[in-house]
C-alpha cells in the first residue's frame, strides 16, 4: 500500500516518504508521502479555496454526507478494522469496536448538521430594545486544522472532522505518523459520500513541521488537537487567536467504596485498565480501594488479568498486543521496574515479548513514581487501600491530570460528594472513568486539557455565533 498526500480531492506525491510497519511482528504495511511546508501551504489553499463550496451547503446536504460517510464505514467495517490490526496492532475485536463508533460518530454529526441553529433574543427586554426583536445563527468558523493521535486513528478523526463539517468548515488534517492509513482511508469515503473537493485534505509527515505550519498559518481559524500534553501546550504557545482545544492525557483513576460488591466490577476493571494495551486516553491507571475490600480485589483482579491473552491483532482470540513502538514498551518496563525497584510489589505483569508488555498489576506504589503520577499509557493499573473516602477523593485529585474518574459505592450521598468534589471533566458514577459514548460532552480540566468534545459541543466550538437585530420598519 502506498499513499500520496490528498489535497483539493486529488493524490499528490512527494519527494519524501515514509516505510509504516506493524508495531508487532515489524512487517511492511506500506508507505505514505511526507508533507513538505509548501505542500502543507497548498493543502490549506484547497481548504480556503473550498470555503464557500461548504458554506454553501444546506444543513440537509451536509447531514446526508457525514450519513452516507457513516454508512460507508458499517459496509466496509473489516476492511477499516485491518487497517487498525496492522498500522496500531489494535487487537481485532478492539478494532471492530472502534469502526462501529466511528458509524455512531458520524450519525451524531449528521443530527448535529440538521438541528445546528441559533436561539432568539429578547431584545425588547431592555428599555433601549424596544420594537426591536434578535436571533442568533451559527456561521462555519472557517478552515479547522485537526491533529490527531495514533490511539483511536478512525473514531478521534471522527470527533473532528465529524462536527467541523456538519458545522460547514473545510479541514486540513495530520494525522499521526504511525496511523495514517486510516486518515487516507477516511479521506476516500468521505469523497465516494459526496464531500466537496478541497473540504478535507490529509498531509502526513512530521508532527513538528506540519503542525508548525497548521499552528501558524494565519489562514487557520481553530487548532484541534488530541494527543499529549507537551505537545499540546507547545501547540497553544503558537497558535497566536486561533481558537485552540486540546484534548490531552491523564492518569484515570476509580473509587471502590465501602460494601460494594466487587464480582460486579472484576471484569470492568480489568477491561478499563488493559484495553487496546492500556493506551487509551481514559484508560484505568489508578485503583483506590476500600481497606475492607482490599485483598479480595487484588487476588481477583490477578485472576481475570491472567486469563488475557496476548497475541497477533488480527486474531478475534487476541485480548492484548505490541505497544505501539519499541521504545513505548522500554518506557513502560523501565517505569515498572523502577516502582519495583522502589519497594512497589508487582502481582502480575510486566513482562516482554517483542514490543508486548503482559498487563501489570502494582501495589504498594510510592506516590511520587512515573507509574502513579505520569501518564503510563500502557497495560499498568495500580491499587491503593483507603479508609475514608475524603482520602481517597484527595488522592484522586493528587495529580495534574483531570479527565475522568470513576466511583462505586451503594450511598447515594458519596457519590454525589465525589461527583462535587472530584476535579476531573466527568465522572462516572458505578463505572469505571474509561466509559465514553460519542455524543457526551468529554474533555478535561488542568494538564488534560481545555475545550470539549461530543458532537454537540464541537460544533458548538467550530461555529461563530451572531447575532442579528430586527428593527422594523414599520
Ligand atoms: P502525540 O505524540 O502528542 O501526537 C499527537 C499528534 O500530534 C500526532 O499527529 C503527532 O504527529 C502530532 N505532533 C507531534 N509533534 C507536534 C508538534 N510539534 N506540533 C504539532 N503536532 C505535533 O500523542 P500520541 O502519542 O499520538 O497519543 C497519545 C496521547 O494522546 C496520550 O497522552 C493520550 O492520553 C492522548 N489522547 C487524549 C485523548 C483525549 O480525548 N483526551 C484521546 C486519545 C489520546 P507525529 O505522529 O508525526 O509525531
Amino acid at each position: 500500500m502506498k499513499k500520496d498526500l490528498w489535497i483539493n480531492g486529488r493524490w499528490v506525491p512527494t519527494e519524501q516518504t515514509l516505510t509504516i510497519h506493524s508495531p508487532f511482528d515489524g512487517h511492511l504495511v506500506g508507505e505514505v508521502s511526507v508533507a513538505t511546508s509548501s505542500q502543507v501551504s497548498l493543502a490549506i489553499d484547497a481548504a480556503e479555496r473550498t470555503r464557500p463550496a461548504m458554506r454553501a451547503l444546506s444543513a440537509y446536504e451536509r447531514g446526508e454526507i457525514l450519513d452516507r460517510v457513516a454508512e460507508l464505514f458499517d459496509k466496509r467495517r473489516h476492511e477499516a478494522a485491518a487497517i487498525l490490526c496492522a498500522e496500531a496492532a489494535k487487537p481485532l475485536n478492539a478494532a471492530l469496536a472502534e469502526i462501529d463508533r466511528t458509524v455512531q460518530t458520524y450519525h451524531f454529526a449528521a443530527d448535529e448538521a440538521r438541528r445546528l441553529s441559533g436561539e432568539m433574543i429578547p431584545i425588547d427586554a431592555a428599555p433601549g430594545g424596544k420594537g426591536r426583536f434578535g436571533f442568533t445563527i451559527q456561521e462555519p468558523l472557517g478552515i479547522i486544522a485537526a491533529i490527531t493521535p495514533f490511539n483511536f486513528p478512525f473514531n478521534l478523526v471522527a470527533h473532528k472532522i465529524g462536527p467541523a463539517f456538519a458545522g460547514g468548515n473545510t479541514v486540513v488534517l495530520k494525522p499521526a505518523s504511525q496511523t495514517p492509513f486510516s486518515a487516507f482511508f477516511t479521506a476516500e469515503l468521505f469523497h465516494d459520500a459526496g464531500l466537496p473537493a478541497g473540504a478535507l485534505n490529509v498531509v502526513t509527515g512530521s508532527g513538528a513541521v506540519v503542525g508548525d505550519v497548521l499552528v501558524e498559518d494565519e489562514r487557520i481559524a481553530m487548532v484541534t488537537f488530541t494527543g499529549s500534553p507537551p505537545v499540546g501546550k507547545a501547540i497553544k504557545a503558537k497558535a497566536g487567536l486561533k481558537k485552540v482545544t486540546l484534548e490531552l492525557g491523564s492518569n484515570s483513576a476509580v473509587i471502590i467504596d465501602q460494601g460494594v460488591d466487587i464480582d460486579t466490577l472484576i471484569d470492568r476493571c480489568v477491561v478499563g485498565a488493559f484495553s487496546f494495551q492500556g493506551q487509551v486516553c481514559i484508560s484505568l491507571q489508578r485503583i483506590f480501594v476500600h481497606s475492607s475490600l482490599y485483598a479480595d480485589l487484588c487476588q481477583k483482579m490477578v485472576i481475570a488479568t491472567k486469563k488475557l491473552n496476548g497475541g497477533q491483532p488480527d486474531k478475534a482470540t487476541t485480548d492484548y498486543s505490541a505497544l505501539i513502538s519499541e521504545k513505548d514498551a522500554d518506557r513502560v518496563q523501565q517505569w515498572i521496574k523502577t516502582a519495583e525497584d522502589d519497594g512497589a510489589t508487582v502481582l502480575c505483569g510486566g513482562e516482554r515479548t517483542g514490543n508486548m508488555v503482559s498487563p501489570a498489576i502494582l501495589t504498594n506504589v510510592a506516590k511520587g513514581l512515573k507509574v502513579s503520577c505520569q501518564e503510563v499509557f500502557g497495560p499498568v493499573v495500580v491499587i491503593w487501600p483507603f479508609d475514608e473516602l475524603g482520602d481517597a477523593i484527595d488522592q484522586v485529585n493528587d495529580s495534574v491530570y483531570g479527565l475522568q474518574a470513576g466511583i462505586y459505592t451503594p450511598l447515594l450521598d458519596n457519590a454525589l460528594h465525589a461527583a462535587k468534589k472530584l476535579e476531573v471533566g466527568g465522572v462516572m458514577i458505578n463505572d469505571i472513568p474509561t466509559f465514553r459514548v460519542d455524543q457526551m460532552p468529554y474533555g478535561g480540566v488542568k494538564e488534560s486539557g481545555t475545550g470539549r468534545e461530543g458532537l454537540h459541543y464541537a460544533v458548538t466550538e467550530m461555529t461563530e455565533m451572531k447575532l442579528v437585530v430586527v428593527k422594523p420598519s414599520t
